[in-house]
């Protein structure tokens, strides 16, 4: 039978089936080819005990992507969802983040919440500041529920991971998306049995046939790990003044002749992008791992 792990804990991995979620364990050859089967991915089961819904992980298909941290597969894009107001986005954090969905080659959608209780110049404000991210940018309310549609045109059809800090409603976003997923996860629970931590898992929510998303609870702050260097290229922005600094290994902060500094002198470039840009590079070359 078909299936795909959305949960694992503890050497147990449970299956969404067409028939149901299955407790399964991996087959100790798994172990022996050094494989550890990794939630999103799309699996083969055998039945062992169809009246206790257990089963035996016997095959993991091939991974169309792995994400290291969470410790995912098959992620097709990154929903970052942050609150446009209460509290007040911290743009810097959110700058990690994009980078970050840049450096993993992750599609990302950039998402703010509660319009409800934000003036519209600081909407149209965010929008600025992220025109030139790459990213489509939605605003929606979940409390009112504006802007849903939009969303849900996005998450269509793939598996989203989402990401970003508490307080920006992404509990209020997952019983939007999936009113059964509290049902689900609670089967989930009921199988690991009592005694075992069990809200600090990564989870892959289903809300409809192939549309997932991915509930990760520790996904609210990150360190990002990367030479100074390779974090240009993570402001999709700077891309087409970067051939035109002097200096090949511009980094775009202190160096004469930089094409991006021009850039965001002539307003081409946000300025406060490009201010998140310098806390960030600043932040890379402090650590001076490399
Ligand atoms: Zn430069």
């Amino acid at each position: 039978m078909k299936g795909r792990i959305i949960r694992g804990v503890g050497g147990f991995y449970y299956v969404y089936t067409d028939e149901g979620i299955y407790e399964c364990r991996a087959r100790g050859s798994f172990r022996k080819e050094g494989i550890k089967p990794l939630v999103g991915d799309d699996v083969e089961i055998s039945v062992t005990s169809q009246t206790d819904m257990e089963g035996s992980l016997d095959e993991i298909c091939e991974r169309r992507s792995v994400l290291i941290r969470p410790a995912v597969a098959n992620v097709d894009q990154a929903l970052v969802f942050f609150a446009c107001a209460s509290p007040e986005p911290n743009l810097n954090l959110l700058d990690h983040f994009l980078a970050y969905m840049q450096q993993q080659k992750l599609e990302t959608i950039l998402c703010f919440n509660k319009t409800d209780l934000a003036d519209e110049a600081v909407v149209r404000h965010l929008r600025e500041v992220y025109a030139g991210s790459g990213c489509p940018i939605l605003s929606v309310s979940l409390l009112r529920g504006e802007g849903l549609e939009e969303l849900d045109r996005y998450l269509d059809g793939r598996t989203t991971v989402v990401a970003g800090p508490s307080g920006a409603g992404k509990s209020s976003l997952t019983n939007y998306l999936q009113p059964q997923a509290a049902m689900e996860v609670g089967e989930v629970s009921r199988k690991i049995g009592r005694g075992r931590q069990t809200t600090r898992h990564t989870q892959l929510v289903r809300i409809r046939k192939d549309t997932y998303f991915l509930d990760t609870p520790g996904f609210s702050s990150l360190e990002l790990d990367m030479p100074p260097g390779e974090l240009p290229e993570c402001y999709p922005e700077f891309r087409p003044y970067i051939p035109k600094c002097y200096f090949d290994d511009c980094l775009h902060h202190r160096e004469p002749d930089c094409a991006v500094k021009q850039a965001v002198e002539r307003g081409e470039i946000n300025r406060e992008r490009y201010g998140n840009y310098l806390l960030l590079l600043e932040e890379l070359s402090s650590r001076r791992r490399y």
